[in-house]
């Protein structure tokens, strides 16, 4: 291998863990990001790593199987790199089955996985987790579901960077066309902005969508439930401190500019969320915020190269933090 001068355009998750491990594959990295890091979509994820199932054969299912795997070795090396946790948990996940064809269909991965969790009935789930509200037809309880603190992790993979020897300029917002002459490669992962930081190298296939979705934080005393519990769309995440983050929706896609959390879809996240976890009624909701997650058209493919030198890894919609270790590594594999 040899080292290469390389230009990463975008500072949040994807880009940070991107530019820290090409910088520890020992490359000359240079990080643009036109605010802060984790400004962008990052800073406003619930940092939920939630695996697809199991028996999902789609590229995009097994490529994020793959990341997830990886994830313990990316926290741990993380955790090495700066001496800071990163809120890496494994802690499973109950996911209510509200419909006999969900729990059929539950039942049906696990005679092809059965490593992956466990079926419960409505009384068995309710034994063993009885601050849930269980449907009739049960839950599934999934082990490898798991989280990270996503203020931690992305503190973690900026000092990371500036540890490895990235020179990272935030501020500095840049297209492919200012820098294309002074680098051998240039990683583009400016989520929804990428078409404009890749200038003319845009086209029709590197379009990117905003798909707005919100995210609340409510305050529970410590410990109350220590697992995600999903239903549908919707999802908890318990933090050791108490704070519950809960997700998240599916919007037609939204182009405007305005970030302001829309209250309608604000209460009808928060009724779901309050149906399947009655606890929840009772505690203070801290924070609300809505943010555009990027989506390309197609996901099949995280990371797109769309020349010797320049390569695209942004469009990962829901999933970007649970993509983020294998995108960062393979990127740095084949440089
Ligand atoms: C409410 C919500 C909940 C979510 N929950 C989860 C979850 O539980 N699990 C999960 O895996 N994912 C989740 N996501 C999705 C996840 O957050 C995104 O997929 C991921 O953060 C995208 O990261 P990114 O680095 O590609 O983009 P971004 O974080 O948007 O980073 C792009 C960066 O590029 C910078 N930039 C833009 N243009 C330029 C330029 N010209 N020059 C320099 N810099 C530029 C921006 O300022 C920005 O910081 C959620 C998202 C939202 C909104």
């Amino acid at each position: 291998m040899t080292n290469k001068n390389v230009a990463i355009i975008g500072g949040g998750m994807v880009g940070l863990a991107t530019a820290w491990r090409c910088a520890k594959a020992g490359h000359k990295v240079t990080l643009y990001e036109r605010n802060t890091c984790g400004s962008g979509c990052s800073g406003y994820s619930l940092g939920g790593l939630v695996p697809y199932t199991p028996t999902r054969q789609h590229p995009i299912a097994q490529f994020q199987r793959a990341s997830l795997a990886l994830y313990p070795q990316f926290s741990d090396d993380l955790l090495a790199q700066t001496g800071q946790h990163i809120g890496y948990q494994r802690a499973g996940r109950l996911q209510l089955l509200s419909t006999i064809g969900k729990r059929e269909s539950a039942a049906h991965d696990l005679t092809l996985n059965p490593a992956q969790g466990k079926l419960l009935t409505q009384t068995e789930a309710k034994i063993k987790f009885p601050h849930v509200n269980v449907p009739e037809y049960g839950a599934f309880l999934c082990h490898d579901t798991a989280y990270v603190d996503v203020s931690a992790t992305l503190t973690a993979l900026k000092q990371a960077c500036l540890n490895q020897g990235v020179t990272l300029h935030e501020n500095t917002p840049i297209s492919v066309a200012d820098i294309e002459a002074d680098f051998d490669q240039i990683v583009v992962t400016a989520g929804i902005w990428s078409d404009e930081a890749l200038a003319t190298h845009a086209t029709e296939k590197t379009a990117t969508t905003p798909m707005v979705g919100h995210g609340l934080e409510l305050k529970l005393p410590a410990q109350t439930f220590n697992h995600m519990v999903r239903m549908g769309e919707i999802y908890a995440i318990p933090h050791a401190d108490g704070r519950v983050l809960i997700g998240s929706d599916t919007m037609r896609p939204e182009t405007s500019a305005d970030w302001l959390p829309n209250q309608h879809i604000v209460e009808s996240i928060l009724t779901a969320a309050q149906t399947m976890l009655p606890c929840l009624k009772q505690a203070k909701v801290t924070k609300i915020w809505r943010a555009p997650r990027p989506k390309s058209s197609d996901r099949a493919q995280p990371i797109r190269h769309l020349s010797d030198k320049i390569i695209l890894a942004t469009g990962h919609y829901k999933i970007g933090f649970c993509l983020t270790p294998k995108i960062a590594a393979d990127i740095a594999a084949e440089l």
